[in-house]
């Protein structure tokens, strides 16, 4: 028998045995970014009935959102979403039976702050129950300098690792846009620098090692949304390259490195696997789920287009309210984004694959 975890969120050591899993076993998890309760229950609904793990995590954007909108302080918004959407997750996650590693998406320069902060309250939650509120942050330095993104990663993962938390670095640029951070997506252009190199990679492995757990979103052409099949050109070959010079420098099994792949929506499923088989272990998924979520809503509100003019039918009087009630829209929302992830699970290989016992 494989390794065995308790339901929940896991962090630390949990976290690695997790990936570790995954690796091994040759399955990914997809990473969804949710905006609040609805798209967080979906994802734990989903990842519920395949009986598999899964990675939930929010954007910048997205953590302002759960927060709400309308909260006047926009940058503690976005620190007190991602505590709000966090503590959702740890009450609920073991209740539905699974593992979740919770996670934050792309931090640049200018989101460092936000790191922080939700450190701040990472390491208050850690004292409080022994666990860490989130089981890894991402920050993605990519613009900068390496020597620079390193150390700066370096000197965050310090604080991280002593509660038992995993850092995500990104290497190369991810293509297009995700919540304002990436430049738009020029499919014309020469894009070799959409291409992370190897030596790069060696040196982030080198340098974080000695300090805790990493993962690394590599880029080997991927981008973010969607586009027109054939103006993105896929090659997963790019990670094993890294996970080949990383083993061979350090005398280490084969994919030593943790691998994240980005901008996954719209993938041929060969290519996926393939980067899967090269010690990918998360694929993050946003444009995809948005997608099946606002088509269902879509969809109701066409089937049923009186009930969101008039609570009465002006005609014959039909009362509509069991149709405005926003949790009906909401329903076939969360089922539709339920539905788009069982299609994740069984691309990536881990339907039915959860550690949770
Ligand atoms: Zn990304």
């Amino acid at each position: 028998m494989g390794a065995a975890l308790k339901p929940g969120v896991v962090t630390g050591q949990d976290y690695e045995t997790l990936v570790t899993a995954c690796k091994e076993g040759g399955y990914a998890l997809p990473a969804v970014n949710v905006t609040g309760t609805n798209t967080v229950n979906s994802v734990l609904e989903a990842a519920a009935n395949n009986k598999a793990d899964v990675i939930i995590q929010l954007s910048n954007g997205g953590a302002q959102f759960f927060a709400g909108q309308g909260m006047p302080d926009g940058n503690a918004a976005k620190v007190l979403g991602a505590v709000s959407a966090a503590r959702h997750v740890h009450l609920l996650a073991e209740h539905y039976g699974i593992c979740v590693v919770l996670h934050t998406d792309h931090a640049n320069k200018k989101l460092i702050p936000w790191v922080e902060a939700m450190l701040d309250h990472g390491e208050a939650f850690y004292k409080e129950t022994g666990k860490a509120l989130y089981s890894s942050h991402m920050l993605d330095l990519s613009e900068e300098p390496i020597e620079w993104n390193l150390s700066e990663c370096a000197r965050v993962l310090e604080r991280m690792s002593k509660i038992g938390m995993s850092l995500e670095i990104e290497l190369g640029v991810t293509g297009g846009e995700e919540d304002g951070i990436g430049g738009e997506f020029d499919e014309s252009a020469d894009n070799s620098k959409l291409y992370t190199q190897p030596e790069d990679v060696l040196q982030a492995y080198d340098k974080l090692t000695p300090i805790g757990s990493f993962s690394v979103a590599a880029s080997f052409g991927n981008v973010h949304g969607v586009y027109k099949p054939g103006n993105v050109k896929l090659r997963p070959e790019i990670l094993k390259n890294s996970q080949d010079l990383v083993a061979r420098q350090h005398n280490a099994g084969p994919n030593p490195l943790h691998l994240v792949f980005h901008g996954g929506s719209g993938s041929d499923k060969g290519q996926i696997r393939d980067a899967v088989s090269f010690g990918v272990f998360k694929m993050n998924i946003d444009t995809d789920t948005q997608f099946a979520f606002s088509e269902a809503v879509g969809k109701f509100v066409n089937e049923n287009p009186k009930a969101f003019l008039y609570q009465i039918d002006p005609d014959d009087g039909t009362p509509y309210k069991k149709l405005y009630d926003p949790r009906k829209l909401l329903r076939a929302a969360e089922v539709s984004m339920a539905e788009r992830l069982d299609e994740a699970f069984v691309d990536l290989g881990s339907k039915g694959r959860s550690l949770a016992q």
